[in-house]
């Protein structure tokens, strides 16, 4: 009778043990912040600096290129965000035919002036160090330029613009064509970080890895990494992050999968 008492105590203790891991391990799952912002935010790769974002209600072209059919089977833009002049940012064959009649266009003032003069979307220019709010986003600009003498004409200071999207409680850093500036190594609470690699027109890996190892995005997508002797090596991106900081997630999307 003891015994059998004593077995029965012992099965309802390990019932209620296996019950609180559950329970325990169940509720970790649900906090994991991933899990929460992949429900609101997609990112979509279209090519090299081009890519969408789609969060509730909007849908956002960074950078427009490769042609309307590039964007064939995206929702039509609420915001198109162009970083600078050249062709893989901005691309006028690639905008007039996009359906741009519920779309503002954020710009630097070097961007507008390419426009063709019959050509007059909603657009809103934007200087390095101003910031703008569309529907609930905060979009601030941010500089983007080179420090390589070499390199200096590629991107002067003052000409295109970096972005810092806020969509909710998540800060979006998007570089646009720069080296590692002091503004980019000074940049707080970031939770996505996408950041350029190719020469010669921006940076190579290792500046790269070294800013991001300073402002610490919780999340870092190398992007337009094809330069004039092919792909950088993001693989080594990677590893120097996560040499210096394991926290960092190095996220590898195909910006390339079209070539
Ligand atoms: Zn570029």
């Amino acid at each position: 009778m003891k015994k059998s008492a004593f077995t029965l105590l012992t099965i309802i203790l390990l019932l209620t043990s296996c019950k609180e891991a559950t329970k325990n391990e169940t509720v970790k799952t649900e906090d994991t912040p991933n899990l929460s912002i992949k429900k609101v935010l997609e990112i979509i790769p279209i090519s090299h600096a081009t890519m969408v974002l789609n969060y509730d209600a909007e849908t956002i072209y960074v950078d427009p290129t490769g042609g309307k059919e590039a964007f064939d089977s995206q929702d039509k833009p609420t915001l198109i965000l162009i970083t600078d002049i050249h062709g893989d940012h901005y691309s006028f064959d690639t905008l007039k035919d996009i359906d741009l009649n519920e779309a503002l266009i954020i710009a630097p003032q070097a961007v507008i002036d390419k426009f063709p003069v019959d050509f007059k979307p909603k657009y809103k220019v934007l200087k390095n160090g101003e910031n703008t709010t569309f529907n609930d986003l905060k979009i601030e600009a941010l500089p983007m330029y080179n420090l390589r003498k070499e390199a200096l004409q590629f991107h002067p200071k003052g000409r295109g613009n970096g972005y810092i999207l806020t969509f909710g409680n998540e800060r979006i850093y998007i570089s646009g064509d720069t080296e590692d500036i002091t503004e980019m190594r000074n940049l707080k609470n970031i939770d996505k970080a996408f950041v350029c690699m190719n020469l010669p027109y921006t940076m190579t890996v290792e500046s790269a890895a070294s800013a991001v190892l300073e402002f610490k995005p919780k999340q870092v997508y190398p992007y337009h990494f094809r330069g004039t002797e092919g792909f950088s090596d993001v693989s080594r991106f990677k590893t120097l992050v996560n040499e210096g900081n394991t926290d960092i997630d190095v996220v590898q999307l195909d910006w390339y999968a079209k070539e």
